[in-house]
Parts: structure tokens; sequence; C-alpha cells
């Protein structure tokens, strides 16, 4: 069975206990990264994450035990804090950063591959889809990426739905996913393509609903968020899983995985 790459924790870094904790969670599941955003864009005003002050807290909580750090960046100066913490803490440590669905200027987002192809070689850049349905935009991201220099082999992108606007929605999803699109844009740019339920869906619910839906496509892993407690998150607290929801869905993607090798 090809791995699955999963990335799995809070929407936000909210504290120094809560990333220890987790990180314990996520090293006896065996997963390899966490999410945990320093800078969170908010639709209406609110908390908006612990910012660059926790970046040392973020490696420091992480890479020593064997889980690599990923979170997004929103402006070439955050992509710039992001390279030199990097560097003064370890010139080779690995992290993946990545370019958010409603971060959608290409001058931005081009400035934000250039500063972070001149990091170390451990830094990995993943691009979502922007809000609006649009395999062109979408595509041109990749586009943009690329002439700015940075490795294809280091790049990787993200289905996470799109706005729903006045389409049918009878779930109630968060954004409406167009999985044939993430399809054709996985075969196009020849890039791992990760799926993120938690903002497809919206509600925990929804959430698993989601990857039953998407488990006959070949996504290559997933971004998933997972809280110690939900209820009580700083964001996004109705489609963050607890611990005990996410070990039920490694195991239902491990079983959809080993059902496609079988067909
Ligand atoms: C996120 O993953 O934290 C996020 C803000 O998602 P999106 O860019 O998909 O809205
Ligand atoms: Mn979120």
């Amino acid at each position: 069975m090809k791995n699955q790459l999963i990335i799995a924790g809070p929407c936000a870094l909210e504290s120094r206990e809560q990333l220890k904790v987790c990180v314990r969670e996520l090293n006896s599941l065996g997963i390899k990264h966490i999410r945990a955003s320093l800078w969170k864009p908010r639709t209406h005003p609110g908390w908006e994450g612990m910012g660059i002050l926790s970046l040392l807290t973020l490696l420091e909580e992480t890479l020593p035990y064997g889980i690599v750090p990923a979170t997004e960046v929103l402006t070439p100066e955050q992509a710039s804090l992001i390279v030199e913490g990097l560097r003064s803490y370890d010139h080779r440590a690995p992290m993946l950063v990545w370019i958010g669905a409603r971060n959608q200027n290409h001058i931005t987002q081009r400035c934000i591959a250039e500063i972070l192809a001149s990091g170390g070689e451990g830094i990995h850049l993943m691009f979502k889809n922007q809000m609006w349905e649009d395999e062109r935009h979408w595509l041109g991201i990749f586009a943009h990426l690329i002439e700015a220099g940075f490795p294809s082999e280091r790049l990787l992108v993200c289905h996470r739905g799109f706005s729903p606007g006045r389409l049918p929605n009878p779930y109630g999803y968060r954004n409406l996913p167009n999985f044939e699109m993430a399809k054709r844009v996985k075969e196009k740019t020849g890039l791992s393509m990760l799926i993120d339920p938690s903002h497809i869906g919206g509600t925990q619910a929804n959430v698993f609903r989601i990857l039953e839906e998407a488990k006959t496509y070949p996504f290559d892993g997933y971004l998933i968020e997972v809280h110690l407690d939900p209820e009580n998150a700083k964001t996004d607290g109705k489609q963050q899983l607890t611990f005990v929801q996410l070990k039920q869905v490694i195991q239902m993607r491990a079983a959809a995985e080993n059902d496609k090798q079988m067909r």
C-alpha cells in the first residue's frame, strides 16, 4: 500500500502544553506531520493566532520528537521569519509551509515562493485551491510558484473545496469539493494531492462523510484538524476531531486504500 501523507493537528497553535500533548498523541498513532498555524486568517475579526513569537516553541516541541511542523504563511514577511527561524534553529530541519485559500494575490504568492526557495532544502511548500471554483486559476498558482523558482520536487497541492455560493448543499458543507477537478490538477501538475476534509466539511460528522465520498479518488494524503478539546478550541471548534475520531479516520482510510489495491 502506498503510504498516505497525514498532516494532523490543531487549526491553530494555542499553547506549548497543547503542542506537547498533541505531539505525543500523533507519535502514538505513527503520524509524522503536525499542522499548527501561527497566523490565522479569519472571516470575521477575532483571535489571529500566536504569531512569530511561538515559532521557536513550534520547532522545539516537534522536531526533536521526529515530527515535522506545518503552518500557513500569508505574507512574504512571515515567510522570511520562518526561513530565518529555521536557519538559526537547524538549517537542515524539515518544515511544511502552505499558502491558503484566501491568499490569492499572485505577487504575494510568488514572493513567498522565492523566499522559501532561498531557505533550507527541508522546506516544502503546499498550496491550496483558491476559494472560488476555477481550474485555470488553481493551475495558475502552480505556474506562478514554479516560475518564482520553487522546486517542483518540494511542492504539494491540497484540495479544500470551494465557497458554496448558492449551489445545492444538502449536508451544509463549509466548502464544496470537486474531486474530479482535484484529480485533473494532480495529473496536470504531477504533484502529490492532499485533501483537507476539515475545511470542506466544517463539522466533525461531515469530515467523515467527505473522506467516505473521496475514497475512490487518488488523494495522496490528508490535512486534518484535531484538537484535545474541540469544543473549547479558539478557532474552528466544530470541525476539529478528537484523537479518538482521528484514530477512526486512519483506520477508515487504510481500509479504503487496501480496497483500492485489491481492485
Ligand atoms: C487552514 O487550513 O487553517 C485554513 C485557513 O484553511 P483554508 O485556507 O483552506 O481556508
Ligand atoms: Mn481551521
